[in-house]
């Protein structure tokens, strides 16, 4: 399998299907067979997701020159399924990220969902080894290097927050996105949100984040992702997850008979090595 820097993007990627095809038919088990058979990254030493030991993190004062701050439009356009999670557009003209680890200033391409089968595992961070319900990754990329995908090849190309879903209560924000999962159901499919949805209402406003060097998780897993990660989980209700759990890996009318293989579940890598790595901690 080659791959080319035409097939690159986060999340949406064609190779998954490719993958879908040619890994998880025999084995079943998608991304948790990512390695260097199939990807030219994955044999790296900064890849991601990895778990995170708070008790190992480094307080950086350095984070605290220039606040993390991010300029988000507030309003989400259209839902897509990738076939492989469900993907947020967003009016991305002065959609800007910058401060706290960034040396630049970054511009929102997209937001989308990692989950699980089940509310027990689905966040592609672990924190101690726990894993949270599901994790949403809001691909910022680094303006200086012009494009998306040029930014790519970069170590610090591209800045992804990380919000951890935790099962508690109801989101009344997320219920807008989940509103929609049923006319998203088969692969490729798209909708326009109804009611607007404030990509801000499911970002933090103050509290901790965790920050390190790492990579994208689907393939080819490119080492080019400044990770931020916030410490506190926003809540979310078990029947917001199971909505996303409906979602299909195929097209419509793909196969007669769709069965649970078909449903989108699990769609997180697990944790890699920290290595060298140091994860410091920031505030915002
Ligand atoms: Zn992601």
């Amino acid at each position: 399998m080659v791959w080319t820097i035409g097939d690159w993007c986060i999340c949406v990627p064609e190779s998954i299907e490719l993958l879908s095809q040619s890994v998880q038919k025999f084995c079943g088990c998608g991304p948790h067979s990512y390695t260097a058979k199939h990807f030219l990254h994955a044999p790296g030493h900064r890849q991601s997701p990895i778990n995170i030991r708070p008790d190992e993190v480094k307080l950086d004062p350095r984070l605290n020159i220039k606040r993390l701050t991010w300029n988000y439009p507030k309003e989400t356009t259209e839902l897509l399924n990738t076939g492989y999670c469900w993907k947020a557009h967003v009016p991305t003209e002065g959609a800007t990220l910058s401060g706290g680890p960034l040396s630049h200033e970054y511009q929102l391409a997209q937001y989308h969902c990692h989950w699980g089968e089940n509310d027990q595992i689905g966040s592609e961070h672990v924190v101690n080894g726990q894993a949270y319900g599901a994790e949403i990754h809001f691909v910022n990329w680094n303006t200086k290097y012009g494009s998306f995908n040029e930014a790519l090849k970069y170590g610090d190309g591209l800045a992804v927050l990380g919000v951890f879903l935790k099962v508690g209560k109801e989101n009344p924000e997320l219920n807008k996105l989940c509103e929609l999962t049923n006319e998203v159901k088969h692969k490729d499919e798209c909708a326009a949100f109804r009611n607007t949805l404030d990509p801000n209402k499911l970002l933090p406003e103050r509290g901790a984040y965790y920050t390190y060097l790492g990579s994208l998780t689907t393939p080819p897993c490119n080492e080019c992702v400044i990770w931020i990660v916030f410490v506190e989980p926003v809540e979310v209700s078990h029947e917001q997850l199971e909505s996303f759990r409906e979602m299909m890996s195929m097209k419509k009318g793909g196969c007669s008979q769709p069965s649970r293989e078909h449903k989108i579940l699990n769609n997180f890598r697990p944790p890699l090595s920290v290595e060298e790595r140091v994860v410091s901690l920031g505030y915002l």
